[in-house]
């Protein structure tokens, strides 16, 4: 059975002492993690990681950077490194989220050299994909995607592959409260994983998490996870309250499929 999956994307929200009250208040409202079939990530900024990985319900989450770079290290001023990251407790890294590729300008091959380094560094990657708005309404989402894993996974091994999470993120569904249907969803995912066995094989495509992103929230969450290809979800806006997210960890875990 594949793993599944609620992560937290808390962006470049809440100061120290906020971002410990809410992962103090997650963690403490959550079983160890090993006596749960969902597994919980908090991506947070990379001022709270360290102090995160020493509460005492730590063992309660895993721990994930929103970001990490290329090279293992040098003069990147203001950057931070994948060996640095694991130095502190970080299992796992958002890598080519939909804001990084847009304000920042990583493009698909930066992000193919991102998820080589996060995974010699020990790393999984969480790999974000998704399309605009305006290719959806070009009927080119299938292709924008398949481009986006080609360019910046299809170089690893099968082997390496095998440690990636991927979370399809359409770019028109983030922080704008507009959601595709559940069932365009799994058409998209369905995508992935075939994509996936064509390129290394069907043992491969179906031990990959495949989250879904985009306005998720405690209402709608119980429909997409009824989804057979939808393992979990990355969350924004609704990481942001200890409530709404453990009700959606809770939504997944009474998920039937
Ligand atoms: C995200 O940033 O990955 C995300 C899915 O945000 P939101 O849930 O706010 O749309």
């Amino acid at each position: 059975m594949r793993s599944q999956i609620v992560a937290a994307n808390w962006k470049m929200n809440k100061n120290f002492g906020e971002g410990l009250k809410l992962a103090t208040e997650v963690a403490q409202r959550l079983a160890p993690a090993d006596q749960r079939t969902v597994q919980v990530i908090l991506f947070v900024p990379f001022i709270h990681l360290e102090a995160i990985n020493r509460l005492p319900e730590a063992g309660n989450l895993r721990l994930g950077a929103q970001n990490c770079h290329e090279q293992i290290a040098g003069a990147f001023t203001g950057e931070i490194s994948g060996p640095m990251l694991q130095s502190v407790g970080v299992q796992f890294v958002l890598i080519g989220h939909s804001e990084r590729r847009h304000y920042f300008g990583e493009h698909n091959a930066l992000l193919a050299q991102k998820v080589s380094t996060a995974l010699t560094c020990g790393l999984r990657p969480v790999f974000c994909c998704g399309e605009s708005q305006q290719s959806r309404a070009a009927g080119e989402q299938a292709h924008f995607v398949q481009q986006q894993l080609a360019e910046s996974l299809f170089h690893l091994t099968e082997a390496q592959i095998a440690r990636v999470i991927i979370a399809y993120e359409p770019v028109w569904a983030i922080g704008t409260g507009n959601t595709p249907a559940p069932e365009q969803v799994q058409a998209m995912h369905q995508i992935i994983r075939h994509t996936i066995a064509r390129q290394y094989s069907e043992e491969v495509a179906q031990a990959i998490p495949v989250l879904y992103g985009g306005s998720c929230n405690a209402q709608n969450s119980p429909a997409f996870f009824a989804c057979p290809d939808i393992d979990g979800g990355l969350i924004g806006g609704a990481s942001l309250e200890a409530d709404s997210f453990i009700t959606i960890v809770n939504s997944l875990a009474s998920s039937t499929h």
